[in-house]
C-alpha cells in the first residue's frame, strides 16, 4: 500500500500550506479531509438539513457528497454539485458549519471510506484532525503540528487579507479559541495527537523551516 503522512492539528497551524509545499516537493496525492467536512455543512445547509437535528440525514448527505476536486491551472478548485464553492467554503461562517457536522459520529464515518480511497501510489499526504488516529492508524509518519492561539489567529488573519477578506484580529482570535475548544473538548473524535505521533510547534518557524523539517522526517 502507498505510504501515508498523516499530519494532524489545530486549524490555523499552517497544516494546509505546509501540506500543499510537500505534496509539490514529493508529487505525493494531497487529502483535504477539512474540504470534505467544510461541503457536507455546506450541503446540508442548501439541502436544508439542520445537523443538530437530523444526524442520521446529515451523515446521509455526507455518504453522497457530489464533490469535486480540481487542478485549474494550479489553483485548487472545488466544486459542489457541479458549482464553484472554493471561495465560500474558506469563510469562518463554513468553518462553523463544518466543526458542527463534525462532530456526529455518523458524518465522521460516512465520510470515513471516502478519505481512505486517497491513498494511492507513491504516497498521500492527509491533512486533518483525525489522520494519525483513525483514517490512517498505520501511517508511515504521523506529524502533529501546532502553534500558539495567537500565532495561529495571525497566520489565518494575513491569509485572509490575502484573498481580500478584511476581519477583525480581535473576534478571528475568539473564533478560533472557541473552534479549538469545541473540537477539543467534543465527545466525538476529540482532537488529540496519536500516541506515534511526533509534535512540532511552528510558533515563530517561517513556513520553509517547518517544510524542511517535515521533509527531513520523511526521508528519516
Ligand atoms: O481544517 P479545517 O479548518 O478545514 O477544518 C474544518 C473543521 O472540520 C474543523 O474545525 C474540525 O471541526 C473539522 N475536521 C475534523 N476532522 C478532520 C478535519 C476537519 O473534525 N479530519
Amino acid at each position: 500500500q502507498a505510504p501515508v503522512l498523516a499530519l494532524d492539528g489545530p486549524s490555523g497551524a499552517g497544516k494546509g500550506t505546509v501540506a500543499r509545499e510537500v505534496v509539490r516537493t514529493t508529487g505525493w496525492h494531497f487529502l483535504d479531509s477539512g474540504a470534505l467536512y467544510r461541503l457536507t455543512g455546506l450541503y446540508c445547509q442548501r439541502r436544508g438539513v439542520d445537523p443538530a437535528a437530523d444526524a442520521a440525514g446529515a451523515a446521509g448527505l455526507a455518504a453522497q457528497l457530489p464533490a469535486a476536486f480540481r487542478l485549474d491551472a494550479g489553483a485548487e478548485r472545488v466544486l459542489l454539485d457541479g458549482e464553484d464553492v472554493t471561495a465560500q467554503l474558506r469563510t469562518e461562517t463554513t468553518g462553523a458549519l463544518a466543526s458542527q457536522v463534525a462532530a456526529l459520529q455518523p458524518v465522521r464515518e460516512a465520510l470515513l471510506q471516502r478519505q481512505r480511497d486517497f491513498r494511492r501510489p507513491p504516497g498521500l499526504v492527509a491533512d486533518g484532525r483525525d489522520m494519525g488516529t483513525v483514517v490512517f492508524p498505520g501511517a508511515e509518519l504521523k506529524i502533529f503540528l501546532t502553534a500558539s492561539a495567537e500565532e495561529r489567529a495571525r497566520r489565518r488573519h494575513n491569509q485572509l487579507k490575502e484573498q481580500g477578506i478584511d476581519v477583525s484580529l480581535d473576534a478571528l482570535t475568539e473564533e478560533i479559541a472557541e473552534r479549538d475548544q469545541r473540537d477539543a473538548s467534543r465527545a466525538t473524535a476529540p482532537l488529540q495527537p496519536a500516541s506515534d505521533a511526533q509534535i512540532l510547534d511552528t510558533t515563530g518557524l517561517e513556513v520553509p523551516q517547518v517544510v524542511e523539517q517535515v521533509l527531513e522526517r520523511l526521508r528519516a
